[in-house]
């Protein structure tokens, strides 16, 4: 059996860089910084064999010219953001196979973030203990979603959409360690929900142990993240309350949302 280890690499003040490994190889996703990506491989003994990114911003691509340095190793990307360290450039259907560690990976079309931001998803084997997982940057955060630099809401809202409709058990790997300001902003969304408040209160106590809180799974966020509970009459009541207008369809409810959290503290 394959087995592959997903580990989170703490990079600037809360990105997380995932390296995905067969005990041999990894694979980096979205290295924004060199440094601590060398030691997390140099500690285990790993050596880096390909790169993912989701998107262009800098806190995303910025170690990537550093690790390929001398040993060039293909860097997937989303064909729609020109970005130059990229050699096999990919957008939403394409199918991406790496041979070590062996992944296979279907490309999701997530803009809104950015214009052409992509998520990985891996496909669990249909057998019992392989369990699906995807990467999606700065789309879908535990509890939240991302900043709307490029995109409209209706695209960030069908994005996240085609997130939630991946199968519930799928891990998801997001690039932020965002989760207890996310989980404040959800409580005044959603004050009603139990699942968050348990939530909340397994999350501080992991961030107090300087634990991360990722990865997540698709169906606790359905259960959780406001962002994907814009169509329940209590979210929407909430909103509605908070600035008396009516929040009454999902996008208006997350156009509302997504602007609140913006100035939010
Ligand atoms: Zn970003
Ligand atoms: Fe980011």
């Amino acid at each position: 059996m394959n087995t592959l280890e997903y580990v989170p690499v703490p990079a600037f003040a809360d990105n997380y860089i995932w390296l995905v490994s067969d005990g041999r190889d990894a694979v980096a996703v979205d290295p924004g910084e060199a440094a601590p990506v060398r030691a997390q491989l140099a500690e285990r003994g790993w050596r880096l064999s390909a790169i993912l990114l989701t998107h262009h911003h800098a806190d995303h691509v910025g170690g990537v010219a550093d690790l390929i340095g001398d040993t060039p190793i293909p860097v997937y990307g989303p064909a729609a953001e020109g970005i130059a360290v990229v050699t096999h450039p990919l957008s939403g259907g394409d199918r991406v196979v790496l041979p070590s560690p062996r992944l296979e990976l279907q490309v999701i079309d997530v803009p809104g973030h950015t214009r052409g931001h992509i998520a990985y998803f891996q496909a669990g084997q249909g057998q019992p203990g392989t369990t699906p997982h995807v990467f999606c940057g700065d789309t879908l955060f535990a509890c939240g979603c991302g900043r709307l630099f490029e995109g409209t809401p209706a695209q960030m809202l069908a994005s996240l959409d085609a997130l939630a409709a991946l199968p519930g058990e799928t891990q998801v790997h997001c690039a932020h360690e965002y989760t207890l300001s996310n989980i404040r902003f959800a409580l005044a969304c959603d004050p009603g929900n139990e699942r968050l408040r348990a939530w909340s209160d397994r999350a501080q106590a992991l961030r107090a142990r300087s634990v991360p809180t990722l990865p997540t799974t698709i169906a606790h966020e359905r259960a959780v993240n406001p962002f994907l509970r814009t169509g329940d009459p209590a979210v929407q009541r909430a909103l509605a309350e908070e600035l008396h207008e009516p929040a009454a369809d999902r996008l208006t409810a997350f156009t509302l949302m997504r602007e609140w959290k913006n100035r939010f503290r």
